[in-house]
């Protein structure tokens, strides 16, 4: 889901100020793209009851752009959040992590996986006998 993100954050990079001489931590780059991503897993994982993204998105990076490039960035966040609610609205799983297992009767399992080998609880044998295809 992350390809969202990062297309944002290339179409605004050029724009985004010089970091102050005094600034500690994040550089202003960092903090653009943490915004980004932060905006988009939540679009992607809590969609309902992120009423305005583009609204929030833009109000938390719009302190790094000029004046000038306000409208700009305003325009490209508008975009891409629509583009993205759009994608994760009609594809509801398509980015969601899903168990890797098969089931029974042939569907796919729709279990979370655990994330150090794809499989959910239930289908953690599987993890071991990778190579031997077994009827879950
Ligand atoms: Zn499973």
């Amino acid at each position: 889901m992350y390809h969202f993100s990062r297309a944002i954050y290339r179409e605004l990079e050029d724009e985004i100020l010089e970091d102050h001489p005094l600034q500690a931590g994040l550089t202003n780059h960092e903090r653009v793209l943490r915004a980004c991503e932060a905006a988009i897993h939540r679009l992607a994982t809590d969609m309902h009851y992120f009423a305005k993204p583009t609204k929030t998105l833009f109000n938390d990076i719009r302190v790094y752009f000029p004046m000038s490039a306000q409208l700009r960035v305003y325009k490209i966040v508008d975009r891409y959040m629509t583009f993205a609610r759009d994608y994760f609205a009609s594809n509801p799983m398509a980015e969601r992590m899903e168990c890797r297992a098969t089931t029974r009767r042939g569907t796919p399992c729709q279990r979370s996986p655990l994330p150090h080998n794809g499989y959910c609880p239930s289908h953690q044998h599987l993890a071991e006998t990778e190579d031997i295809p077994i009827a879950a």
